[in-house]
Parts: C-alpha cells; structure tokens; sequence
C-alpha cells in the first residue's frame, strides 16, 4: 500500500532562507520563460519589500532590491503565485505580447 507522504512541518526564518534567486544559486540553469503566456509587473510604488513573493515563488526568481522586489523575467514561468500571495497588490499580471 502507499502511504501517503507529509511534509515535515517546522518553522523557519529569513537567515535560513538563500538570498539570491534560484538562477544565481545555480538551481536553474537554462531560460524557461518561453511557455510564458502572462507575466508579473512589479509596482514599485505599492512594494513594501515584505518579502513574501520571495519566499513563495516556487522557481525563487525574486529578489529583493532596495525594498522592493525585482523578477528575474528569464526564469518566471509565469504562474501568478506572487500577485496571489502580494497583500499590498503590487504585482500585477499582463498578457504576454
Ligand atoms: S509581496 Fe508585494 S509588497 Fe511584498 S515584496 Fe513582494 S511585491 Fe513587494
Ligand atoms: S509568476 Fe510565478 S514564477 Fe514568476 S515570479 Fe511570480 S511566483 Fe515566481
């Protein structure tokens, strides 16, 4: 029978988090924005530099800048997780031209 896997639940902090993006740590290693049909703006009058796009972005493409977040658009794949999680509603999402 196969049990159903559950994820270890443990809480963590920003210093165990990496800083850089996931292309910079060397996890990603080749452009995968090409299937990309919508992308996220970044409105840097709304950032607060939270973080929290950061920390959700399941390929780790944000950085934060000066406060505020910054998408490295040759690895986003485009799937919207960071304007969900963004409380302030600084990211946006437009179409693909
Ligand atoms: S979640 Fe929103 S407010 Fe927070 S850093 Fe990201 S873009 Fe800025
Ligand atoms: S759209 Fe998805 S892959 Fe792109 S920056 Fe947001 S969470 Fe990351």
């Amino acid at each position: 029978m196969i049990k159903p896997t559950v994820r270890e639940k443990k809480n963590f902090g920003f210093a165990d988090v990496p800083e850089d993006t996931s292309f910079e740590a060397g996890y990603l290693v080749s452009v995968n924005s090409g299937w990309r049909s919508i992308r996220p703006v970044v409105n840097t009058d709304k950032c607060i530099g939270c973080m929290q796009c950061y920390l959700y972005c399941p390929d780790g493409v944000i950085s934060i800048q000066e406060n505020k977040a910054v998408i490295d658009y040759d690895f986003c794949k485009g799937c919207g997780i960071c304007s969900k999680i963004c409380k302030p509603g600084a990211i946006g999402m437009e179409r693909e031209r």
